[in-house]
């Protein structure tokens, strides 16, 4: 198949989170099922890449990550250094859908799957079905949302400025905003829902929770009239970017198949050169940590509350956290690290780092996620791969990939960490609580949980298999 992944981001040269990472992934694991796959990005003013060939007016080519990439130029929207933080995100990815497509028509090559995720390339579908139709061969369209939170509201002016000729769907409910409150308002992320010819979640719990007013964002209407095209295909992680045996980064490398008591000697050692790092007291343990975003999403209070209690129950706690935009939380969490200032017990780093992120991953016994809502989650499949147990609260993926050790009715076999169901202090505590109980007095079971984590599978295989039954299904339709 000829397959066309439309994307914000690619990992690792333009990632702010999961979905960089998801497409490298994917398209990695596509290409070597024997598909014909490519990649299209906005030419952000931060990328740098050797062996660009100029293949149009604006876009360039390149093989990176095993991948046909094509980086679409236009130094007047894709200024500034960063991915989402510009003057105008709206513009700057309505301009990208249509440059997208006005290079397919350039290109004039019939394509079966044209790919799109999340808003930032949702309008491709509307684009293409009311405008580019003729133009354009293009079998079918999957959209997938791998986080409904963000649907890029804006105004049919907004629209306008694209300057597309025939543009009759502009007055149509079809993009117009459930909230009635807002009629005015374009949704970008349910136009593709409503012109896509399937649309897909990153886990299956999550294409459920969206139907729900609670989860669906105001969108849970739209949501359930499209169910029948709905459906959710769990992410998995990259086993090139992220491999414990082989991470140049990591001090101590190890891998699944060693004896856990040697696994454990290896994190020790990473331990040890995050000691040095930061001087963090290598005597207690267990270290507990989280690599996020800090977003309401990601339960900034829990992780809050996590920390206080893993110091005062002497562990130590690490927080490698990408400050919000949001005024009121960034101030919080920086009056957080000053009060932690100089304790042994606490790093928190504000930044977004790779580096440190492969370093905290392999250091840690225990990995927290206390998410309000969560559409797959990487960071709990890395830690489990990278032998660190995870804490989270079960909501969408976190519920796919996290069994509780305690839950009777899961089998023994698949119980892998720890879990919460209602995103409260007292059950955040009640597991923390649990967690040291485990990491204390039953190192037995703790170390089990360490290889069922580690031996799991969480590679690209079964996930890009079943998108391809995904597009073959549609491409059947
Ligand atoms: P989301 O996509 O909602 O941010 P995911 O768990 O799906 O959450 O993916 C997060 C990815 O981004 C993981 O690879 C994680 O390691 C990485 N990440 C998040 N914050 C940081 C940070 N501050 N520094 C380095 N990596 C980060």
């Amino acid at each position: 198949m000829k397959i066309i992944q439309v994307t914000a981001e690619f990992a690792p040269i333009a990632k702010a989170g999961g979905l960089g990472e998801v497409l490298v992934g994917l398209s990695r694991e596509l290409s070597r099922l024997g598909n014909e796959v490519e990649v299209i990005l906005p030419k952000y003013d931060f990328i740098s890449l050797p062996n660009l060939k100029q293949v149009s007016n604006n876009v360039w080519l390149t093989n990176y990550q095993d991948c046909h990439l094509h980086l679409i130029d236009s130094p007047e929207h894709f200024h500034g250094g960063k991915i989402y933080e510009c003057d105008d995100p709206i513009g700057r990815f309505l301009y990208f859908s249509k440059a997208v497509l006005d290079y397919l028509v350039e290109r004039g090559q019939p394509i079966d799957i044209l790919h799109l995720h999340d808003w930032h390339t949702a309008f491709c579908a509307p684009l293409l079905k009311d405008v580019y139709k003729k133009k354009l061969s293009v079998k079918k369209t999957l959209l997938t949302i791998h986080n409904g939170e963000y649907q890029g509201k804006c105004a049919v002016a907004d629209l306008d400025k694209l300057g597309v000729q025939g543009v009759h769907y502009l007055t149509q409910e079809r993009l117009q905003d459930d909230d009635p409150k807002h009629p005015e308002t374009i949704n970008l992320l349910k136009g593709g829902v409503v012109y896509a010819d399937a649309v897909n979640t990153v886990s299956p719990t999550y294409a459920k929770e969206i139907l729900t007013p609670e989860a669906g964002f105001h969108l849970d209407l739209t949501f359930r009239k499209y169910k029948s095209k709905l459906s959710g295909i769990l992410n998995g992680i990259d086993q090139k970017l992220w491999n414990p045996k082989t991470d140049p980064i990591l001090p101590a490398r190890y891998d699944a198949e060693s004896y856990v008591p040697m696994i454990v000697e290896a994190k020790k050692k990473n331990k040890l050169a995050l000691h040095q790092q930061f001087g963090l007291d290598i005597n207690r343990t267990p270290w507990i940590g989280a690599v996020t975003r800090i977003v309401s999403q990601k339960g900034p209070e829990l992780l809050k509350e996590s920390l206080k209690q893993t110091v005062t129950k002497g562990g130590v706690f690490l927080l490698l956290g990408s400050l919000p935009q949001d005024p009121k939380l960034k101030l919080e969490f920086e009056e957080l690290k000053k009060a932690y200032a100089g304790n042994p017990q606490v790093l928190i780093q504000f930044e977004y780092n790779e580096k440190l992120a492969h370093e905290i991953y392999a250091a840690l016994d225990f990995l927290i996620v206390p998410s309000l809502f969560e559409p797959c989650g990487l960071t709990q499949l890395i830690g489990m791969h990278y032998g660190t147990v995870p804490i989270v609260r079960s909501t969408g993926g976190l519920k796919d990939t996290v069994f509780d050790c305690d839950d009777p009715t899961v089998p023994a076999s698949k119980r892998n960490g720890f879990t919460f169901k209602t995103a409260t202090l007292p059950c955040l505590q009640a597991t923390l609580e649990r967690a040291f109980h485990f990491f204390h007095k039953d190192p037995f079971t703790f170390q089990a949980m360490i290889r069922r984590g580690m031996q799991a599978d969480f590679s690209w295989k079964k996930p890009a298999q079943e998108y391809v039954l995904l597009y073959k299904q549609l491409l059947l339709s």
